[in-house]
């Protein structure tokens, strides 16, 4: 489905990937783990099309989109949730979805998609007319995933969903994340800082250290490893 081969990516002098190569082959829950400034991000900005790559290619469902441009990306069925969430705060939530599936034409599939959002997160329908800058940092969390998911994506890539929400809400985004997989089959890669979390609902899992991909293995086969316990589980 997705095959990351010899990735790299610079910013400047800066290495910020180096010969990363991740072949993902069946649908599931995959993580992306690593302390503060080990690529996480970089690795999704490259496979969004934010980033270019410096060598290397990614390869998705056997097209090559190593050199697209964002809003070509999308329209090969990658769907982004990006760090920060970046929802547009001057217009409601509803038009919020609306600018999701700004690469769909049919009406009813969007209206369809819309209301799908709704049943994953009630508390977005309950303020659908609400501007979105007005809603809680959990709320515009369930806002950006929803929007990511209005393209019709088969794959979502989700970057540090967690981060700054409560403990609660970082449960209620976890939660909802598998429960769209097991209602959607969407295979969805997440990049995250709370290493417990990620694994804990990870099919698979990869370990970043500074631009090298360093370990990987099932996610309970990582929350079990020393080296894991020690360097990102406070053990
Ligand atoms: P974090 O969890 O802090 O976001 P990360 O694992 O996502 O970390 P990246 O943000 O991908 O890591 O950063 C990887 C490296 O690239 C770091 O050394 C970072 O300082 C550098 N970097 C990231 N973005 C830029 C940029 N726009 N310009 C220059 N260097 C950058």
């Amino acid at each position: 489905m997705l095959s990351i081969e010899h990735l790299s990516c610079h910013y400047g002098v800066i290495q910020a990937l180096n010969d990363v190569t991740i072949n993902i082959e069946k649908k599931g829950i995959y993580a992306i783990i690593g302390a503060n400034g080990a690529g996480k991000s970089s690795l999704i900005n490259v496979l969004s099309g934010l980033v270019p790559a410096s060598s290397g290619k990614v390869v998705f469902e056997g097209k090559e989109i190593t050199d697209l441009q964002p809003h070509e990306i999308i329209k090969t069925g990658i769907s982004v949730c990006p760090e920060g969430r970046k929802i547009f705060k001057s217009v409601s939530v509803y038009e919020n979805l609306l600018a999701g599936a700004y690469t769909l034409k049919d009406k009813g599939e969007i209206q369809k998609n819309v209301e799908m959002v709704y049943e994953f997160f009630p508390r977005l329908s309950e303020r659908r007319k609400q501007l979105a800058g007005t809603l809680s940092g959990g709320e515009q969390q369930m806002l950006a995933i929803g929007r990511a998911l209005m393209s019709n994506p088969r794959l979502l890539l989700l970057d540090e969903p967690s981060m700054g929400l409560a403990p609660n809400l970082i449960d209620f985004v976890f939660d909802t994340v598998v429960k769209i997989y097991e209602e959607t089959e969407l295979p969805s890669i997440i990049v995250e800082q709370n290493s417990e979390m990620a694994l804990s609902i990870a099919d698979y899992a990869y370990v970043l250290e500074v631009g090298h991909l360093t370990m990987e293995g099932t996610g309970e086969e990582l929350l079990a490893s020393d080296e894991v316990q020690k360097k990102y589980l406070g053990a």
